[in-house]
This record gives structure tokens, C-alpha cells and sequence, in this order.
């Protein structure tokens, strides 16, 4: 399973500012070449600078509405009038049915595009419609298993369930947070809460040792500015840091 990390960055970025140094792009991950996971604000211009194809993405799969993860603009710029795959929620899939395909999922949902299986998670999430439905989501490829969990904070009893003794690879966590007590934890992570799920999901064996796992959505104003003490918080915690254009292979 290949992704490459085309935006990292929460949304206390100022995104008029993109392409300048330090300026990470809003969080947009592409999967197996071919799907967006979310397309934000800076998406278009992310995949132009790191030499993706607006058409070769047949699909966005969208964890939520919230404007740095679903941006119509940049939707339409990537689609260019092809009706491309979109699996969202209800109310993000009434606002696209001029230029997708429209998909709209449940917790609980599974499907399969591209020869990538979704199983749709409940994110402990919300965006200003409280009915809207937020997720995260496991994904099966190619023998692989990745857990892409933002935004979210702790992870719910429903999305466990879901999990059940399923074997996971990778996981690409919400790290919005570098430290714990900060007033988001009821819809972020940081790395004190993440600590705790991996023991327990190690403990059940959902994941091992040799688990991959990448903090990504870190706020510019929530982690340390300098790189170095950044990758000694991801040292620390036995991950890795998702960087903008960073391609990796589960
Ligand atoms: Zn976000
Ligand atoms: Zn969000």
C-alpha cells in the first residue's frame, strides 16, 4: 500500500501563505496513486508541487466536512468536469452531486474502489451540523491494513467494535496536540492519549511492535517550531512524523 502525504498540517496554518517555508498544506493524503483522502484547501496546489496528476485521482474518500479536510474549489479543480468517485457523509454529498458521483456512507459501511476496501469508523469529531457523521477509516490494500484516524480524539466504542480482532499495519493518527491537558482533547489527540489506545491495542492484539505509525494534522501553534524537537517527541514516541510530499509504503 503506497501513500504519499501531500498536506500535514491542522487548520492554524495560513494557507495564503502556501509553498512559502514552514507553511505544511492542509491534511490530503494520496492512496494507492489513484484516491484523495480529503481535499482541502491547499490540495490542488499540493498535488502540482508534488507532480500528482488531477487525473489520475478517480476517487476522494472524505473523512469530514470541516473546511480544511472539503474544499468545493479545489473538488472542482481536480474533477474538471469528470464525475469522479466522492464517499462522504450525507450533507458533504449534497453539495457535490453536479461534479461526482456521489457516495453516501455510514458508520459501519464497507466499500471498495480501486482495490482499496473502506470500512467506515466513527471519528470522535464534529463538525457545526451536530447530526453530520465524522470518520475515520480502516483500509485493506494490497495485503495491508492502515488505521487513517483524523480528526479525532479518543477513539469511540463504536469505532472499537467495528475494529474488533482486526490486524492493523499502519496507522496515520491525529496529533494536532504535542501535549496532553489542552482543551481539544474531546475532538483532537495528543500524544499521551495515542500512547495509551496503542498499549491497549497491542494488549489485544490489533497491532504489534512492529506497527507503523505517523502523527499527522500537527498544529503550527501546538508543536514546537524547531524540526529537532519535533522529531524527539516522535522518537520518544516510537512514530513517525507524516512530512508534506513524503511518500511511504505500508
Ligand atoms: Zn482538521
Ligand atoms: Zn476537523
Amino acid at each position: 500500500m503506497k501513500l504519499t502525504f501531500l498536506g500535514t498540517g491542522a487548520a492554524d496554518y495560513d494557507w495564503s501563505k502556501y509553498g512559502q517555508e514552514g507553511i505544511a498544506g492542509s491534511t490530503v493524503t494520496l492512496l494507492e496513486e489513484r484516491i484523495l483522502l480529503d481535499c482541502g484547501p491547499t490540495a490542488e496546489a499540493a498535488m502540482k508541487r508534488f507532480g500528482v496528476n488531477a487525473e489520475q485521482i478517480n476517487c476522494i474518500v472524505n473523512t469530514h466536512s470541516h473546511s480544511d479536510h472539503f474544499n468545493i474549489d479545489n473538488i472542482r479543480k481536480i474533477t474538471s468536469g469528470r464525475k469522479i468517485d466522492f464517499y462522504g457523509s450525507v450533507q458533504a454529498c449534497e453539495k457535490l452531486t453536479d461534479c461526482c458521483n456521489v457516495h453516501a456512507i455510514t458508520f459501519g459501511d464497507e466499500f471498495t474502489v480501486n482495490g482499496c476496501t473502506f470500512l467506515a469508523l466513527p471519528a470522535n469529531h464534529a463538525v457545526e451540523d451536530i447530526r453530520e457523521e465524522t470518520f475515520n477509516y480502516l483500509i485493506s490494500s494490497n495485503g495491508k491494513t492502515l488505521l487513517y484516524a483524523l480528526d479525532t480524539a479518543w477513539m469511540l466504542t463504536k469505532a472499537r467494535r467495528l475494529l474488533g480482532t482486526k490486524h492493523i499495519d499502519a496507522i496515520v493518527w491525529d496529533a494536532t496536540m504535542s501535549q496532553p491537558d489542552n482543551w481539544r482533547i474531546f475532538e483532537h489527540s495528543d500524544p499521551v492519549m495515542f500512547a495509551a489506545i496503542r498499549r491497549v491495542l497491542q494488549k489485544s492484539g490489533n497491532i504489534d511492535e512492529n506497527v507503523k505509525v505517523w502523527f499527522d494534522h500537527r498544529a503550527l501553534t501546538l508543536w514546537p517550531t524547531d524540526p529537532a524537537e519535533q522529531e524527539a517527541i516522535a522518537r520518544r514516541e516510537n512514530v513517525m512524523l507524516a512530512r508534506d510530499g513524503e511518500s511511504v509504503t505500508i
